[in-house]
């Protein structure tokens, strides 16, 4: 057994027996990895306060622990959660972020700017008060990384380039726009003119959305790229929805 040393975002902990912690971490070098953390509730000293989801740490373990889980030696606080509690919507918005990067990678698939993705966000997340804009940038930042990203630029179907005022046929099942002719015998979803290349200025940092129509939108082309490709449901985007979207 050898002793890793890597920094990670807690993606979720849970209490294991009387004394110990089950979590999951995202690591910088080595993706996702789930470890045991001993002594972890019993001790005040060990892993004070730095087992705590949303948390950037350093961590030391030991791979191969049991059921090919981790043990944690060591964890100390890079960065705190501390400010994702002030409000339920930035409590909302960090899960629905962690349980995307933890249902969309495997154990042990190292991703390290999904890694920086992640701590950006939870970052930016504490700081600042998130528009809807703010989240559908991260999602187009973290599903880039993935090889996930949408096609907004030319037809999915044959491939021509569409000028922006006629990007307004999106087919979810194809992943991106379609040109008029292929749009007549391809379903898609028929949107505003402006609302493509509105997601467009987004994921450049440009702007955000113009108004809530867009929005309303923006988001049904979303839901329905994410649900169709992503093939998970994400409980924490329900509740996201429910309470501030
Ligand atoms: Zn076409």
């Amino acid at each position: 057994m050898s002793l890793h040393k890597d920094e990670a975002i807690v993606l979720f902990k849970r209490a294991y027996g009387e004394s110990d912690k089950i979590i999951r971490l995202f690591t910088r070098t080595s993706g996702k990895i789930a470890a045991i953390a001993k002594g972890a509730s019993k001790s005040q000293k060990r892993f004070m306060n730095t087992l705590e989801p949303f948390n950037h740490i350093t961590v030391e373990y030991f791979e191969k622990y049991g059921k090919g889980m981790a043990r944690l030696e060591n964890a100390d606080i890079v960065e705190t959660n501390h400010g994702i509690e002030t409000s339920l919507k930035k409590a909302c918005i960090a899960s629905f972020f962690t349980e995307f990067v933890d249902r969309l990678t495997k154990e042990k698939e190292a991703h390290e700017s999904l890694f920086f993705a992640l701590k950006e966000l939870l970052f930016a997340v504490k700081r600042h008060d998130f528009l809807y804009s703010d989240i559908i940038y991260y999602q187009f930042l973290m599903l880039d990384i993935l090889g996930y990203m949408p096609n907004f630029d030319s037809c999915v179907y044959c491939g021509s380039t569409i000028p922006d005022e006629k990007k307004t046929h999106f087919s979810k099942e194809r992943g991106g726009i379609l040109c008029k002719s292929c749009a007549r015998s391809i379903p898609h979803t028929v949107c505003g003119e402006g609302v493509i290349p509105g997601l467009m200025s987004i994921k450049n940092r440009e702007k955000p959305l113009a108004n809530m129509f867009f929005e309303h939108q923006a988001r049904d082309i979303m839901e329905g790229f994410m649900s169709f490709h992503l093939d998970v449901e994400f409980r924490s985007y329900r509740i996201l929805k429910s309470v501030v979207l």
